[in-house]
């Protein structure tokens, strides 16, 4: 059966539920005007027994920042359902139904690494790179190649940190794909890559960013923040960029007028007080610059790693710490859930939970989360099957560049005629 006949999926369901709970607090109306919905959350917060929690409901009905501690009492003592209703009230008073996905691919050059985070199920030792890949520069520019034609607006470039390929190398690379194609946005590099790359090469982060821009990077992904308190970071990936350089690098992108993206990787070893810390960070840069665009929260994936003794978060804990990202990161406009990290079906979920983007149509081109014991086995998805997945949830799909400028909306598209049409498949 076609993914846009499914009728009801376990995240569809949920989302009823959801819905329902939600209804409880609506009286008998018709009315879905915005007024109608502060009214309802004025009513949820009310009915608030806990006191720190309902002053909490206070402050996001009237757009206040909650603090450190309140942080830390969503996860400690919020339900579910009040930090998801929260927090799709926020959803909905940024972005209406509005959510977001792109058409774009994945080059992973490499996954031969000097590092070896505990967590990691996808890099080799350079001793052991024959069990890797490395590809060649012609190999990756087959890869740009292979879309020609393709309504492809982004290619996304990360990998593991080879001692051999250097800031040159990448800085060929991006050269090349921006005279093969120039209307391709190109976003790569986590900060982990770079920090290596600019320490090899004796640069700052400011003088190293500015030669990458130069030659063709656009924006920056949001990959290697994992967790910032370093007695977190110590344990699972001790030897990589820190806190601080991790900061420095975004900060010199969005210096240069760049978008940078921030993930949190959760769900493993860390406590409510580390999730906090590490938004509250970003948070902070965030403040200071305005160049972040997303924040992505990472599910902890137990397989093929040295941490797979560590169980891994249940639906319920991953719906809530989606909640509380979208309360706590006020001044982020978007809050996006990776679907070949979280599987399709919990990714539907989330955009009950404050969730407005669902990152792109992949192409089976990245083996990050496969290789980590991710239901995607072969993460690619159709236009099509992207906008039914949307749809399906009641949200409006809305197709967006890099950058977050709208390419199309297809709330009004018909199913049937996209599965038909080539350019949507
Ligand atoms: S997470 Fe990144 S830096 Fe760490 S071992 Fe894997 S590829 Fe290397």
């Amino acid at each position: 059966m076609e993914l846009y006949k499914i009728p009801m999926t376990p995240g569809a369901f949920l989302l009823s539920l959801n819905k329902i709970f939600l209804r409880k607090f609506a009286a008998h109306s018709n009315d879905h005007s915005m007024d109608f919905r502060d009214r309802q959350m004025h009513r949820l917060v009310e009915n608030q027994t806990h006191a720190g929690l309902r002053k909490i409901g206070e402050k996001i009905i009237n757009k206040e920042r909650i603090l450190f501690d309140e942080g830390v009492l969503l996860f400690e003592k919020a339900d579910l359902p009040y930090a998801g209703a929260l927090a799709n009230f926020v959803r909905e008073r940024l972005h209406g139904d509005k959510t977001y996905f792109n058409r774009n691919f994945h080059i992973e050059p490499t996954n031969v690494c000097v590092f070896s985070c505990a967590f990691c199920s996808y890099s080799r030792l350079y001793a052991h790179r024959d069990e890797g890949w490395e590809l060649s520069m012609d190999q990756m520019m087959d890869i740009v190649k292979k879309y020609d034609g393709k309504p492809v607006t982004e290619v996304h470039i990360v990998g593991g940190v080879h001692p051999k390929m250097n800031l040159a190398f990448f800085a060929e690379l991006l050269q090349k794909i921006k005279s093969h194609r120039p209307d391709l946005h190109i976003k790569g590099f986590t900060a982990v890559e770079l920090d290596y790359m600019f320490r090899k090469a004796k640069l700052s982060a400011e003088e190293g960013m500015k030669i990458l821009h130069e030659a063709g990077l656009d924006s920056l992904p949001g990959g290697g923040a994992e967790i910032f308190a370093p007695e977190i970071r110590k344990q699972i990936c001790e030897d990589k960029v820190d806190a601080e350089g991790w900061i420095r690098i975004h900060r010199a992108a969005h210096q240069l007028g760049m978008h940078t993206n921030a993930t949190m990787l959760y769900g493993h070893i860390e406590k409510y007080e580390h999730r906090v810390d590490h938004m509250e960070r970003l948070r902070t840069l965030q403040d200071e610059t305005g160049g972040f665009n997303t924040f992505i929260p990472l599910k902890f994936r137990n397989k093929g790693n040295d941490m797979s003794q560590v169980p891994e978060s249940s639906v319920i804990e991953d719906m809530k710490l989606y909640a509380v990202s979208r309360l706590y990161m006020d001044n982020f406009p978007h809050l996006k859930a990776y679907w070949p990290m979280l599987g399709r079906q919990s990714a539907q979920l989330t955009l009950s939970f404050g969730v407005n983007d669902l990152d792109g149509t992949i192409d089976d081109s990245t083996k990050i989360y496969s290789m980590a014991g991710s239901e995607e086995l072969h993460p690619s998805l159709s236009t099509t099957q992207l906008v039914a997945l949307i749809k399906q949830v009641k949200r409006e799909p809305v197709e967006r560049d890099t950058l977050y400028h709208e390419i199309r909306n297809y709330k009004d598209m018909d199913l049937t005629a996209m599965a038909a049409d080539a350019l949507y498949n």
